[in-house]
């Protein structure tokens, strides 16, 4: 006859064991020992698990709590202790929270109910792949994403994947600490990397990452800089011209005369202009002088989205097809993730700007 045995899983890293202990397996009995910095237990203690209980007790200043009461301390010691590990401010509030649950348990706390509640599974597992992700993110030094070979950094990137997991929003914890993870993320590798030398679309990205549970800031663009990359490429130009050829011929412009026809939709060739304005909307106030130039108040609108690079590549010159690509695939993905997680939210951007005696190139403009 077989004997059914009642199987036992670590409560850490959920494998089985069949040894006396109530929650851990031997290695990660060992484990904790010396995570929690607890001197070996002396020979003669038979119960090594038990002994781990009673100092993490005394430790927290708790004497005469039951085996339970003292089981369920060290779990939740164990979990903030992990917590504590992972440097990310996101957790203040869980760890508040775990903090308050200690105190709470003493002799007298049999119905005192606690504020939050987690596996330790869940905790080891996660603290795990915050060592993955930081060991990861050390290595993207590494990388040259200047001269970007784009199989290389499409594999980066999905060796990073696992922080955009969408089964884990629903576990508080998890939540935070991988909105955290997906934050750097977007904050080191594509700001920091593949946006190094694209100013506007790293400044945008930045501001639609807002902080937790914050909003991101509409954002007001008039630094020369940028005016200038705007004011000097080829589309901005075509678009001041066709839309004066069109409503500017009484020697005045006013946008409410064109505003809802496609005419005032623009869109960049250059790849830092198009990932940033890639739904832009151009209006454009003015009078015509007597030497034939214009004096004209030029707004451009967008709500910026980073999802939606999909259909942006093809309008893109050569030399950044590679960059364009990664972002119409690979970066648009993980964005549609975070934008779930809400690492990453919209927000509406404004360019305004004068241009003064401004001529307008009389020559045929091919659109
Ligand atoms: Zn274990």
């Amino acid at each position: 006859m077989e004997k059914k045995i009642e199987e036992k899983r670590c409560v850490l890293c959920n494998k089985p064991y069949s040894y006396k202990y109530s929650m851990f397996g031997r290695v990660c009995l060992d484990n904790m020992y010396s995570l929690l910095r607890i001197s070996k237990s002396p020979r003669f203690i038979w119960n090594k698990e038990l002994y781990l209980c009673t100092r993490i007790a005394w430790r927290n200043h708790k004497l005469f709590l039951n085996r339970n009461q003292k089981y369920n301390l060290t779990q939740k010691y164990i979990a903030l202790s992990y917590l504590n590990k992972m440097e990310c401010n996101f957790l203040d509030d869980i760890k508040e929270q775990i903090k308050n649950d200690i105190n709470n348990i003493s002799i007298f706390s049999k119905n005192v109910i606690e504020t939050i509640s987690f596996s330790l599974n869940d905790i080891y597992k996660l603290y795990n792949y915050w060592q993955k992700f930081n060991d990861l993110i050390a290595n993207f030094q590494n990388i040259n994403w200047k001269e970007l070979d784009e199989k290389l950094a499409k594999e980066f990137i999905e060796k990073l994947s696992f922080i955009f997991d969408e089964t884990k929003m629903s576990n508080p914890i998890l939540y935070r600490a991988f909105y955290w993870m997906q934050y750097q993320f977007w904050q080191i590798i594509v700001i920091g990397g593949l946006l190094a030398d694209m100013k506007l679309s790293a400044r945008l990205l930045n501001n639609s990452l807002a902080p937790f549970r914050k909003e991101p800031d509409d954002l007001i663009i008039d630094d020369e800089e940028t005016i200038n990359s705007i004011t000097e490429s080829k589309i901005f130009k075509e678009k001041i011209h066709e839309i004066l050829n069109n409503y500017g011929k009484e020697g005045k412009i006013n946008s409410q005369d064109y505003e809802n026809t496609d005419i005032k939709v623009i869109k960049f060739e250059d790849a830092d202009l198009l990932l940033a304005l890639h739904k832009a909307t151009i209006l454009i106030n003015g009078i015509k002088n007597e030497d034939n130039t214009w004096n004209l108040d030029i707004e451009i609108n967008d709500t910026y989205d980073f999802t939606e690079f999909k259909s942006l590549k093809e309008y893109v010159d050569e030399k950044e097809k590679i960059l364009m690509d990664i972002f119409a695939t690979t970066l648009n993905n993980l964005g549609v993730a975070s934008s779930k997680y809400g690492v990453i939210k919209i927000f509406d951007v404004k360019l305004i700007f004068h241009l003064d005696s401004y001529k307008v190139d009389e020559m045929k403009v091919i659109i």
